[in-house]
């Protein structure tokens, strides 16, 4: 068996003579029938982008003078709750908190600890409010200078397993699993994951993905801690870390679901070939990939299943919009529905967007154009063709940020 270590594979980047893939170049190359042997290819990026809702931020800043306030017991941040602690900080004016992506403002269901997370990177103004152990209330407004320090974990992340879901039922089902209530009678499916980027997708015995292992996770260096919670041999996922102050915004943020705000992250992770068995599995591509298709209410009992081939085939990644088609109705139905906030006052943000499709099913004038596809399933006994309405993956964020880690190792700015 071809073996390579990895001091080797390390020397060779120094040199300047690795060859470095990301994976949609190398799964390019793989559908052309034109892969590159084991001998020709020494490490794959592989990246993911989707809703994790295991994010989690712990984070320290300073909301007073010394001397005003004991200490902290509840804290909001643009009305979303933080947990106060685990540190006291008794008399210092500073705060420690851990903040959940999935938490929801007080105010405003739509918006939580995700929306929250891309502001605070984007250097815009957060109203925090302080009630104190001894009864007061302190309010004032932080920005990113004001945090000392800020740690994301992730809990359970880069999943490799998901379900897509569809509603066969009558009525509309509310879930986290769609950005809008679903609708009934098949109507249309969403899904989740980004097929054979997935960095656990191309190597499922953890061969290359180990404990202690670096990532880039929403741009910053970051570490594998370890399996994430309810994480198992067939459905693994992983528990990540990294600073919070060298991330960037637009690998993170807030996505609106049917129960509300979520969060989403993008992952990548570079595979070393180190050996046969390694080179093997990054073989696989979309079509190998099973993707189960549930009922949005009986979520582990498959109806029909398909794969993700079926689910990204060539379709875009991004909507077109037609300002001149706009007719500025009353209340905007893509404003509405748009689960990153991409499209607002008529005017579309492509930065914030998604691509997750829905402004193209939801626009009452046709404004908006995305291809997003259908697909042929037998649920029931009959046979039905249904829209993919909803992504909540992003297969061009993961790309982007696989290409930023291929550079990086080029650069020798990442060593493995
Ligand atoms: S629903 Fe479509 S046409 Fe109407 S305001 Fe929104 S984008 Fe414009
Ligand atoms: S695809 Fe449309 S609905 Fe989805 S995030 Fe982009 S603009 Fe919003």
């Amino acid at each position: 068996m071809k073996e390579r270590s990895i001091n080797d594979i390390n020397r060779k980047v120094q040199s300047g003579e690795a060859n470095i893939y990301t994976a949609e170049e190398f799964k390019k190359l793989i559908k052309k029938g034109d892969a590159p042997a084991f001998d020709e290819v020494d490490v794959v990026t592989c990246g993911t982008c989707g809703v994790m809702s295991g994010t989690a931020a712990i984070l320290n800043f300073i909301i007073s003078e010394p001397g005003v306030f004991i200490r902290a017991k509840e804290v909001y941040m643009n009305g979303v709750p933080a947990y106060a602690g685990p540190c006291p900080n008794e008399w210092l004016g500073s705060v420690d908190v851990i903040l959940h992506g999935t938490a929801h403002s007080i105010y405003d269901e739509s918006y939580g600890g995700g929306f929250l997370l891309k502001e605070i990177l984007e250097g815009k103004p957060i109203d925090v409010r302080v009630e104190t152990a001894e009864g007061k209330t302190i309010e004032n407004t932080i920005t990113m200078d004001d945090i000392t320090r800020g740690q994301i974990i992730g809990a359970r992340m880069a999943f490799k397993n998901y379900t897509a879901f569809t509603n066969p039922g009558k009525d509309e089902v509310k879930s986290i699993f769609a950005a809008m209530p679903l609708e009934g009678n098949l109507k249309g499916l969403t899904f989740s994951g980004c097929g054979d980027l997935n960095p656990l997708q191309n190597d499922i015995p953890h061969n290359a993905i180990k404990q202690g292992s670096k990532v880039l996770l929403n741009g910053a260096l970051g570490y594998i801690l370890g399996d994430g919670t309810r994480s198992s041999a067939e459905k693994p996922n992983l528990m990540l870390s990294a600073d919070l102050c060298q991330m960037d915004p637009y690998y993170l943020g807030g996505f609106k679901t049917g129960q509300g705000g979520e969060v989403y992250d993008t992952v990548a992770i570079p595979i070393p070939v180190l050996n046969e068995e390694i080179y093997n599995n990054l073989l696989v591509t979309d079509e190998m990939i099973d993707l189960p298709v549930a009922d949005i209410k009986g979520r582990h009992l498959p109806l029909d299943n398909t794969n993700y081939q079926e689910m990204w085939g060539d379709y875009d990644l991004r909507p077109k919009y037609d300002e001149r088609k706009c007719k500025d109705c009353d209340s905007c139905t893509v404003e509405r529905v748009c689960p990153t906030n991409a499209f607002s006052k008529r005017k579309l943000n492509i930065a914030r967007c998604f691509g997750c499709g829905m402004c193209a099913s939801h626009c009452r004038h046709d404004a908006f154009a995305m291809n997003t596809g259908s697909v042929d399933l037998n649920i029931n006994g009959e046979n039905v063709n249904i829209p993919i309405i909803c992504r909540q993956s992003d297969r061009l964020r993961a790309n982007k940020l696989s290409l930023k880690l291929k550079r990086m190792i080029e650069n020798n700015e990442f060593m493995l």
